[in-house]
């Protein structure tokens, strides 16, 4: 049993930014307003995300960290129609307690007092009393501290909490409505401020230089057709483009910067950069990347999404399309600075 738990954590937890991710996105179901995430040792040491969401009853403490807990499919069916949450495996929290020594303390919303339950090694324990604010507390520490084999794997700090940074980055500029902060090693790296502005998540996070030089991508089929796309009437697909994209002078040496989303999760797709940067033309200097911060819709069924639990890769149906739907928004914002 433990050591399924254990190969079972390969597939969800391979470093300390796949915990983060796995409860910053619980902490975003949750229906959260701030999430706050404070990590020790690039994650290696500690890990902590706090939420103001929902929180989890006393009596359903025990059952969230089970295996196969989760509280977000109603029926099978809801799984051929895409669930609308982020985590819908109801594995993570299990996984997690069960390479790790883990705490979740939980009030939910408008609950006189709170509760908390801690696992060891998968070995859970009493649920008991715990004083703590509205919403929910994770606190992950010693990492695979029971799978040494793993833990070898880990790399130093920066390059682990570069993966953490990059994983928060992510979801806080998904979700400008939510308040998303980050602090390493009790020092804050950035705070968002939740007012629903993507171009101020931008500033928090990229700072001021980066956050003035974006301009506004918004592209969506009216009727016409552009660059080859149809209108979305009957079996034509409707792709939608919105976001930010950076004056081709504010560049960095990483593509890294590219941030992209299809249907509100956050992915990794190679086209998708690569459309961007070919609507900049030559007008970037080699090896040089813009920022970007764009929003991809396609129909449901046009993307597949399922391709790992732990990776963000995504594949379209219809490529070329989206490729071109995305310069041509890109190549439309770039006109505003009059390229
Ligand atoms: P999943 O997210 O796939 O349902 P998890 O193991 O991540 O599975 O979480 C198990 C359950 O615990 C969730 O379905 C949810 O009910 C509860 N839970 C976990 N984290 C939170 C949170 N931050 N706030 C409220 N409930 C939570
Ligand atoms: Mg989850």
């Amino acid at each position: 049993e433990r050591t399924i738990q254990q190969i079972a954590a390969g597939e969800v937890v391979e470093r300390p930014a796949s915990v983060v991710k796995e409860l910053v996105e619980n902490a975003l179901d949750a229906d959260a307003s701030r999430v706050a995430v404070a990590v020790e040792a690039g994650g290696t040491e500690g890990i902590r995300v706090r939420d103001d969401g929902v929180g989890i009853a006393a009596d359903q403490l025990e059952a969230a960290v089970a295996e196969h807990a989760t509280s977000k499919i109603g029926t099978i069916e809801d799984l051929d129609r895409g669930v609308s949450t982020l985590g819908f495996r109801g594995e993570a929290l299990y996984t997690i307690g069960g390479v790790s020594r883990m705490t979740v303390r939980s009030r939910p919303r408008g609950a006189e007092t709170g509760a908390e339950v801690t696992i060891e090694g998968g070995e859970v324990g009493e649920v008991r009393p715990a004083g703590t604010p509205e919403g929910t507390t994770v606190e992950v520490s010693d990492l695979f501290y029971n799978t040494p084999a793993r833990r070898k794997f880990l790399k130093r700090t920066a390059t682990e909490f570069d993966h953490v940074n990059t994983v928060v980055t992510g979801y806080a500029l998904a979700n400008p409505d939510v308040a998303v902060s980050l602090e390493h090693d009790g020092r804050e790296t950035f705070a968002t401020e939740g007012n629903g502005d993507l171009r101020s998540a931008v500033l928090a996070v990229y700072g001021r230089e980066v956050a003035e030089s974006m301009r506004k991508v918004r592209w969506t089929p009216d009727g016409t057709e552009v660059a080859g796309i149809g209108a979305g009437d009957g079996d034509e697909p409707v792709i939608r483009v919105s976001g930010l994209v950076s004056h081709p002078e504010t560049t960095r040496a990483s593509r890294e910067y590219l941030t992209t989303y299809v249907n509100g999760r956050y992915v990794t797709a190679n086209v998708l950069r690569e459309a961007v940067i070919d609507a900049y033309g030559g007008q970037i200097a080699p090896d040089r990347y813009p920022f970007a911060v764009l929003f991809v819709e396609v129909p449901p069924g046009d993307v597949d999404v399922n391709v790992h639990p732990r990776k963000l890769e995504v594949r379209f149906d219809r490529e070329p399309a989206v490729r071109r739907a995305v310069e041509t928004a890109t190549a439309e914002a770039l006109l505003e600075h009059g390229l």
